[in-house]
């Protein structure tokens, strides 16, 4: 309602039925759906909270966080100090007692809860009680949750945090975009820092995206998507361990799982690629305490969102945790190498992108 430029009815139509959508689905008090991307989300959060140079308590990349938690490279490290909590060696969970005793220790301003590579539960009340101990605000950045905690599927952090930044295009499967949540008292100085902040005009056509893709979440059918998210996710996790690959924390409750695949004499850059090279995606990624780098690291990171759409199920997955386990002990095998391919062709085809999609 308030643009720099004429002509914006229909726009602002279009974005206020994403902020309704949105409002509804996570029964927020406030959102804006105006961020370009989860990082840009990020900055403005920090923007709204912040002064350069206070100090933050984020989860460490090493240890799952992103790299808008204080990595060094990016902006938020280097315009804030940033403290990180990671996992403990035996659980390779969060303990939310050593992120109270760092919290009592560094007395940061803001604490961050949520992650990119972290395949657990993450207790918000609890984080909330450490951010209220010590007078810092909270900020979840669900991105890679989102469509689980829409569903309560994962629980929701709304309730609990001052702020909140999600993506849209991971679990909650919409346009590569990114929206904030708040409570109301928030509200304008987030809107702020998102407009002019650190934006100029929105991506408006992304915005329209993002609506279509809260009504879909709206959908009952986005529900048992989510479930079937998870199980996908638990039976390629499953079927891993079962053939001796550690999977980090011992499994997965989300849509994700990390593997350390160095047990099968391969590495995570090895790996990445061999899988590639047979039509397996699936991403490099340091794991808890890694001995590696992280251009070449220990571990590979699964995700299970888009094969669920595609009504890929448990089956499936242990089809494809099998031709996993077979690629990555024989990368070289031509044999092994023919067959997965095969696979991976028939159960695209069984499962297409779309009804009717012919592939040439
Ligand atoms: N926050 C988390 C936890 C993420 O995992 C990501 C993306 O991977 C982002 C923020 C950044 O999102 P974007 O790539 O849209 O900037």
């Amino acid at each position: 309602g308030k643009r720099y430029y004429g002509g914006n009815e229909f726009i602002d139509a279009v974005e206020n039925l994403a902020r309704e959508r949105a409002i509804k689905l996570f029964k927020a008090e406030h959102a804006n759906v105006q961020s370009h991307s989860g990082a840009t989300a990020n900055a403005a959060a920090y923007l709204a909270l912040l002064d350069p140079g206070d100090t933050v308590l984020a989860m460490d990349l090493a240890a799952g966080g992103h790299l808008t938690h204080g990595h060094k490279l990016n902006f938020s490290g280097k315009f804030y100090r940033f403290v990180g909590y990671g996992v403990t060696e035996d659980t390779e969970r969060i303990d939310l007692d050593e992120v109270a005793r760092l919290a009592r220790e560094h007395k940061p301003k803001l604490i961050v809860a949520g992650a990119s590579a972290y395949p657990r539960i993450i207790d918000f009340p609890g984080f909330q009680a450490v951010a209220e101990a010590v007078g810092a605000k909270l900020l979840v950045d669900m991105a890679h949750i989102a469509g689980l905690a829409a569903t309560n599927v994962h629980p929701t952090p709304i309730p609990y945090a001052d702020v909140v930044t999600t993506t849209t295009h991971k679990t909650l499967r919409g346009p590569r975009g990114a929206m904030i949540f708040c409570k109301h008292q928030f509200a304008e100085i987030i809107d702020k820092a998102v407009m002019p902040g650190t934006q100029g005009g929105p991506l408006d056509h992304v915005v329209a995206a993002k609506a279509v893709a809260l009504k879909e979440a709206l959908e009952p059918s986005f529900v048992e998507y989510q479930r079937q998210v998870v199980r996908n996710a638990q039976a390629l996790a499953g079927t891993l361990a079962e053939a001796s690959l550690r999977v980090v924390s011992g499994g997965t409750d989300n849509h994700l799982i990390l593997v350390d695949v160095t047990g099968l004499g391969t590495t995570g850059k090895l790996a990445e690629k061999a899988l590639e090279d047979v039509g397996i995606y699936a991403n490099k990624n340091v794991i808890p305490f890694d001995q590696r780098k992280p251009l070449d690291p220990s571990g590979v990171r699964f995700g299970t969102p888009a094969l669920t759409t595609r009504g890929f199920t448990e089956p499936d997955m242990r089809r494809i945790a099998q031709a996993i386990i077979d690629v990555l002990r024989t990368p070289l095998d031509e044999g092994v190498r023919h067959r997965t391919r095969q696979l991976v062709k028939e159960l695209t085809e069984q499962h297409p992108l779309y009804p009717g999609l012919r592939y040439v």
